[in-house]
């Protein structure tokens, strides 16, 4: 079996995001980027499968500009056998990523493709489901567990007030959730490993995709600061103040 994981450059969780002066979008310059967190969790699935024998290989793909691949070689680290990075300094939005993503599966023919549920820094959660769409497959969205069994994929996801188990056909499209696994760090001989790890470069042209963006962002802006709260002295005064000021009861 065959898995393809979909990783993504972002802006690193722990960095504070900062709005560009002229609301065109958020401050990339100098930021620490790291693989996106639910990809993270999309590859340690993948290498678990790979190690408890189910999966044969493993191949991570990422999509943007030439320092994806330092994202390829994180996942490689973690145990991935090889990457393809589709290299392009163009904005991809979600649709054009699918739509790589389906040229890629069409070369590759994997069993199952996993992604990250959303990307932390478009939010847009669309990639996944897309892909399953070009492709007419099965998807299991927001997994927080996944067992192979019997030519088919137990995908068990969180909804509104408890759990739905889904089994779904091969081949298949598995979105993460955060509580599917931990991920691993990479241990220091694995990166040096990783470093000989092959990585194939294609190019949206080469895949004959047009990634020209379909939507316009018409600008980014921070939140309202937070104002101060006050004290009140009894519970009629809350009331009163939740009611006439807040507007809220
Ligand atoms: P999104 O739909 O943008 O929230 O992204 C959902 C998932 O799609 C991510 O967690 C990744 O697994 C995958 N994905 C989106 N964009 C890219 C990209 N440029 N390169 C690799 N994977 C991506």
């Amino acid at each position: 079996m065959k898995l393809l994981v979909a990783v993504k450059r972002v802006i690193d969780y722990n960095v504070k995001v900062r709005v560009k002066a002229d609301e065109t979008g958020v401050e990339t310059a100098n930021v620490k980027m790291s693989m996106n967190p639910f990809d993270e969790i999309a590859v340690e699935e993948a290498v678990r499968l790979l190690e408890d024998g189910t999966a044969t290989e493993v191949v991570a793909v990422s999509l943007g500009v030439q320092q994806c691949q330092e994202t390829i070689r994180t996942a490689l680290a973690m145990g991935a056998d090889r990457g393809i990075h589709v290299k392009t300094d163009e904005e991809l939005q979600p649709l054009a990523v699918a739509k790589l993503l389906a040229k890629i599966v069409e070369k590759e023919t994997p069993d199952i493709v996993i992604l990250g549920k959303q990307a932390i820094d478009d939010d847009s959660n669309q990639t996944g489901q897309m892909l399953a769409g070009l492709l007419g497959w099965s998807q299991g969205t927001f997994a927080s567990k996944v067992y192979l069994a019997d030519g088919k994929a137990n995908v068990t996801r969180e909804v509104d007030g408890g759990l739905e188990t889904l089994a779904i056909n091969l081949p298949a499209i598995v979105t993460t959730d955060l509580r599917l696994n931990e991920p691993r760090y990479a241990s220091l001989p694995n990166i040096m490993k990783a470093k000989k790890k092959e990585i194939t470069e294609i190019t949206p042209d080469e895949l004959g995709v047009d990634v020209a963006p379909r939507l316009t962002t018409l600008k980014v802006t921070e939140p309202p600061k937070r104002e101060g709260g006050i004290k009140v002295e009894t519970v009629s005064d809350l009331i009163d103040k939740l009611k006439n000021e807040a507007g809220v009861i």
